[in-house]
């Protein structure tokens, strides 16, 4: 049984169709990407799973039925989501910000080996910790809001574009937490643009056209497919 079964999702804004019947599976341990261009339905997707918007459709996870589920359960569910955007606390040091995502857990000496291996992972943030928030670069803030997501110990760990706008050292920053995170035995779902890395890190990844998943593979298989080199490779 995947971890997370979606199924026949759909989404409207108004009479727009925007995800329409869309089905996607996530195992345990697992890292799943999603690509597609600007407007696909990427992050309207992540958001009908994490049931911050209305959807028709099933969506299970863990073996329980998300349907009128609010979204604050999901995240006592297990799933963590890292939005676009980052959404962090301005005015709130990094280390506020982190221990923010752990704002469900009761299990202190578990709250503080999470935050030791958020700092691990993004060893910049450690040196940070008490600076604000607002005053972090772009890539900074970028990993306190994957640490955050962290923080809630999910089993699913859902990023939305968490590379969008970073120069490519940070980029390799980013996905090598994202790999280390799931080598680590937290499942994944990963919405990018950056076709090329996520083709590389992923076990598996989906293709999102206009609302429609058009192709699936493993990440090898659609590396060395044609088209997909061409639309979104740019080869
Ligand atoms: P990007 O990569 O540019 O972030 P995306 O694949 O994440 O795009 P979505 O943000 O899910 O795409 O948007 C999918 C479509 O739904 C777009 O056409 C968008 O304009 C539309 N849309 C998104 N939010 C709303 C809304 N609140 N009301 C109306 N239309 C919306």
């Amino acid at each position: 049984m995947p971890l997370l079964d979606v199924q026949n999702l759909e989404v409207r804004y108004g009479k727009a169709v925007v995800l329409e019947r869309v089905s996607l599976q996530v195992a345990a341990c697992e890292l799943v990407g999603v690509i597609g261009s600007n407007g696909a339905g990427k992050t309207t997707l992540l958001r009908a799973i994490s049931r911050v918007l209305a959807s028709t459709g099933t969506v299970r996870f863990d073996g329980k039925d998300l349907a009128g589920m609010p979204a604050y359960k999901v995240v006592a569910e297990g799933i963590c989501h890292c939005p676009e955007g980052r959404h962090l606390f301005q005015e709130l040091t990094a280390e506020k910000n982190l221990r923010l995502g752990a704002y469900l857990r009761a299990d202190r000496g578990g709250i503080e080996s999470d935050l030791e291996r958020v700092f691990g992972l993004f060893p910049a943030l450690r040196e940070r910790r008490s600076q604000q928030a607002g005053t972090l670069s772009g890539g900074e803030q970028q990993m306190v809001a994957v640490g955050r997501a962290l923080m809630g110990k999910p089993k699913l760990l859902v990023l939305d574009e968490p590379s969008v706008g970073l120069a490519l050292r940070l980029k390799a920053t980013i996905f090598n937490a994202i790999d280390d995170i799931r080598r680590a035995g937290t499942a994944v779902l990963l919405v990018e643009q950056d076709a090329l890395s996520t083709l590389r890190i992923a076990d598996r990844v989906y293709v999102l056209e206009r609302g429609h998943i058009v192709r699936e593979g493993t990440g090898r298989e659609l590396l060395d497919d044609s088209d997909i080199q061409r639309f979104y490779l740019g080869v």
